[in-house]
This record gives C-alpha cells, structure tokens and sequence, in this order.
C-alpha cells in the first residue's frame, strides 16, 4: 500500500490541521485523539510518511525507529504514566484492526481501568 499524502495525520504533520501538541521532536509528534476512548487517548505518530507498523519497521531508517520509540517513551514521562497503575498501547494495523488513518501510530490509553484487552 502506497502512503496516501492526504491523509488526516500528514495534514497535521503539514501544519494544515491544528492540534494540541503535547510533545514534538524530529522523529514524531503526540497529541491527544480528537474521539478519546479513555480518560487518557493520546496518539504518537512518526514525522515520516509511513503507512502501518510494519512499513514503518521495514522502511524507516534505525535512527527513525529508535527516535520515535525514545519519543514515545518521553510522552509516557510527561503524562506521567511511567510506574503508576498502568496504561495500553495499541497500533491499529489493516482492515482486520479497522486501522482508520493510513498513518502509522501509536495510541496510549491510560487513566482509568482499561478493561478486556479485546472486546470483539
Ligand atoms: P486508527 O483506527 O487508525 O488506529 O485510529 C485513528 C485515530 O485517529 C482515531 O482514534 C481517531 O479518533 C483519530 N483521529 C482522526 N482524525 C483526527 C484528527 O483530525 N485529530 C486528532 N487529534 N485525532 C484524529
């Protein structure tokens, strides 16, 4: 699948879209999901245009991948998430998953009980 450069998230990327950064660095941007499913929904997404998890992991050079990575680990400190109650991560990935933005990401989920891992 090719990377669809009108995709909601390169718009954001783009400054087309205005959202609320929480954090921001060479290798990705957070912010929080304009529908939150939780108490805390925040999404991290890589700078580079990469369209699901796994073209990320086979195109994008290890610097990207271990930035984005150390960038999520960073959003974790700053929501303070990091040895507290606990939170999901989740990458949505293909029809199966219903992944609903050809952007790969990463959602947090935190600030509540979570539940079931999955609810199908
Ligand atoms: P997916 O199903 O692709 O894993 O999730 C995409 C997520 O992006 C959804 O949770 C949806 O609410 C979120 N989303 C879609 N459009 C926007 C937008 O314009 N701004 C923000 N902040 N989130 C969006």
């Amino acid at each position: 699948m090719s990377y669809d450069t009108h995709n909601i998230f390169a718009k954001i990327l783009k400054g087309d879209i205005p959202f609320e950064a929480l954090y921001q660095d060479e290798f990705a941007v957070a912010f929080p999901d304009i529908n939150p499913r939780a108490k805390v929904h925040v999404l991290v997404i890589p700078t580079g245009p990469y369209v699901s998890s796994e073209d990320f992991h086979a195109r994008a050079r290890d610097a990207e991948i271990v930035g984005y990575y150390r960038a999520l680990d960073k959003v974790l400190e700053i929501l303070n998430l990091k040895g507290n109650s606990g939170y999901r991560l989740l990458s949505n990935s293909g029809k199966d998953a219903k992944q609903e933005v050809p952007h790969f990401h990463t959602h947090i989920f935190a600030g509540q009980d979570l539940g079931p891992m999955l609810c199908v």
